[in-house]
């Protein structure tokens, strides 16, 4: 494979910062052909990212992946603390500790050193205008926010301070792609857009967590719903400290708005030391494979399968997303009294309990609220993407550890000879993978009406920046809008948390019977 952007005209940036990101930036420009400055005032760290950069040009090179040779690509690179080396730069690229003062000082130093370079901070989680209020000319500064490792994440934020001159977004988003990476430009908020838009994944989890739900019950749901790591598994491996840090930044941002609460067991486990996969222990336990930490047990574990006997058959009620589901991948029949599981996926399903064992979709309620003796939930597969189908239970009014009724073992046992994953939990409202997932498309439609980004760009962002099988916002409307609006206001009223209350916009299109976002606001990518 050739290096992007190797012929086009030659390239000269300086890196601020030669650690993790500053290191792995470095790498693409130089891929790219770049002339590449790398200053650091750590002779320790200049040491370390020139030594890490050699070997991985040397893998890279011997699997085919680039073809430049090693030694031409670390030719076109300097390095050393001297701001002298800045000189010449097409563009400044800062990725320092994460401080506001020290990154103005830098950036005055580099406008300073080179007037006529662009300048571009990595920060995660600091103003791009608040930085750029130091330079000289701040129209010449914008955010490019690479993620972790630049070398592998194909997504890149660009983001433009209040101040940053349009021909400047341009050539930020001109480099990005010249470094083979995708750009998404967003506005200049907290969090920016993925560091915004992800957080309900984690915070909503250690909610339901708290409910007294275990944590590989919790993962094993949402990678049922096509997510590539549970929540839980991602913590760990992310660091539970980064994480938090991340949580109480963009909650301190927001002036302290409830629905980005971090979790107090989030500090807990860092007080703890207990910070993931880093220290041999965070939710799972390292030492002996990952083992959950904690002392609840999954009762029925994720794919318990019942193989013996007649094939089930089902029938399933309702016209929403999750019937449609389920006829898709269950076999049924029209008549309820010949099925061994009756599956009901009306939001008004009426209460009560005819002849067949049957189970009552709980987006939104508790099974006990909807008047079922048992509950289900499941999440539609985005994208028509194909997996086994993973199915939450729970009977009505039942709390962690409480025994199985004989209906529950029943309808888990027809659903897994039917080749479902089952899912038991206690009776909360709305389940795991679907208060999630309402919660992630509710964060998204308030990101979209505050003109963060367009839609297909919010989606983008969040596909590329934390591998979600779907964008929010796409996986909403294939949901159903009005579905999504009832059950996001039933969890609202039966927790009595303003965190569920959907969006006014998502109330007033549910209203008025829309299926799909409006056009103007966002653009709806093609499935
Ligand atoms: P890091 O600690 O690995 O590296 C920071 C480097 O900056 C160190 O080598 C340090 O010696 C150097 N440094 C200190 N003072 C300096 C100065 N005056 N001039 C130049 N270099 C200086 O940090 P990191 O994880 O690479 O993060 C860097 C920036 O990128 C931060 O703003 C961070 O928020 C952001 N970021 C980090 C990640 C991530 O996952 N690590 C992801 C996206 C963005």
């Amino acid at each position: 494979m050739s290096a992007p952007g190797t012929d086009a005209k030659a390239l000269r940036a300086t890196v601020l910062g030669a650690g993790t990101m500053g290191t792995g930036i470095a790498q693409l420009l130089l891929q790219a052909g770049a002339e590449v400055s790398l200053v650091d005032p750590s002779e320790d760290a200049l040491q370390r990212a020139i030594e890490g950069l050699r070997e991985l040009f040397e893998k890279l090179h011997a699997k085919g992946r680039i073809e430049q040779e090693p030694d031409a690509l670390m030719l076109r690179l300097r390095s050393g603390s001297d701001h002298g080396l800045i000189r010449g730069s097409q563009w400044v690229i800062e990725a320092a500790p994460e401080d506001l003062d020290l990154k103005r000082g830098l950036f005055a130093t580099a406008a300073a050193a080179e007037p006529n370079a662009r300048l571009a901070t990595n920060t995660s989680t600091l103003s791009v205008t608040s930085i750029a209020a130091a330079c000289p000319d701040p129209g010449r500064v914008v955010g490019m926010h690479f993620f972790n490792p630049p070398g592998l994440m194909r997504l890149v934020e660009v983001i433009p301070g209040v101040r940053t001159a349009p021909d400047t977004i341009d050539a930020a988003v001109e480099l990005v792609r010249r470094l083979g990476r995708e750009p998404v430009v967003a506005k200049d908020a907290p969090g920016f857009v993925v560091n915004r838009l992800a957080r309900p994944y984690y915070l909503e989890s250690l909610r339901v967590h708290a409910e007294g739900v275990p944590v590989a019950t919790i993962d094993a749901a949402l990678r049922g719903a096509g997510f590539r790591m549970g929540p839980f598994e991602l913590l760990d491996l992310i660091g539970i400290d980064v994480n938090l840090a991340a949580s109480e930044s963009v909650y301190r941002a927001f002036y302290e708005e409830p629905r980005f609460r971090p979790h107090p067991l989030q500090r807990a486990m860092v007080e703890a030391g207990l910070l993931g996969r880093k220290t041999g222990r965070g939710f799972y336990d390292y030492s002996d494979g990952p083992q959950p930490a904690d002392h609840r047990t999954d009762r029925a574990g994720p794919s318990d399968r019942v193989t013996e006997g007649q094939a089930p058959v089902f029938h399933v009620q309702g016209e929403g997303s999750v019937a449609r589901e389920l006829r898709a991948a269950l076999p049924t029949t029209p008549d309820p009294a010949a099925a061994d599981l009756v599956l009901d996926a009306r939001l008004d399903a009426p209460p009560g309990h005819p002849g067949r064992p049957r189970a009552v979709l709980v987006w939104g309620r508790s099974a006990a609220v909807a008047g079922a003796r048992l509950g289900f939930s499941l999440v539609p597969s985005p994208r028509g993407a194909s997996r086994p189908l993973t199915v939450e239970l729970m009977a009505a009014g039942s709390g962690p550890g409480d025994p199985e009724p004989a209906e529950m073992i029943a309808a888990r046992g027809a659903l897994a000879a039917a080749g479902v994953n089952v899912v038991v939990l206690p009776d909360i409202p709305g389940g795991i993978a679907f208060r999630v997932v309402a919660r992630l498309f509710d964060e998204a439609v308030r990101a979209l009406a505050e003109g963060l980004a367009t839609a297909e760009q919010l989606d983008l962002a969040m596909r590329l920046g934390v591998n979600y099988p779907a964008g929010p916002l796409e996986w909403g409307q294939e949901l159903g809008l009005r579905d999504v609006d009832t059950a996001l206001r039933s969890l609202q009223s039966e927790t009595s948390d303003p965190r569920f209350a959907p969006h006014p916009s998502l109330v007033r299109l549910a209203a008025t019977g829309r299926t799909d976002l409006p056009e103007g606001v966002m653009e709806v990518p093609e499935a």
